[in-house]
């Protein structure tokens, strides 16, 4: 990564970032990544966005998670099991043990809330 990379990111991580667009100062602000909230900042005048670093690497497991897994469902004593893909695993930082409640949405959906 080049030294002028280097600072543009410094910059970034202490909040004062220049519009790329029209050197307004933008405002740290939370950015809707289909669904999640990442942060980021926003221009007030031309409405320019940019993610923060660290919320484009979550931003992108998030939407690697999003895509549909199709999974087995196995019977282990009077219980059936299914497994959690780990790209959603990652996007979401599951710990193992971890407790998570389950709960049925409508006929043919079942939710996972962790
Ligand atoms: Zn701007």
């Amino acid at each position: 990564m080049s030294e002028s990379k280097i600072d543009e990111l410094k910059n970034l991580e202490e909040g004062g970032l220049k519009c790329p667009q029209c050197n307004n100062l933008c405002e740290r602000t939370e950015i809707d990544v289909e669904g999640l909230k990442v942060r980021g900042w926003k221009c007030a005048k031309c409405k320019y966005e940019l993610l923060s670093p660290g919320a484009l690497e979550k931003a992108y497991l998030f939407l690697q998670a999003k895509k549909h897994e199709k999974v087995k469902i196995s019977k282990r004593g009077n219980s059936y099991m299914i497994t959690i893909p780990k790209a959603i695993a990652d996007a979401l930082d599951l710990a193992n043990h971890s407790v998570a409640e389950v709960f049925l949405e409508d006929q043919d959906t079942i939710s996972v809330k962790i």
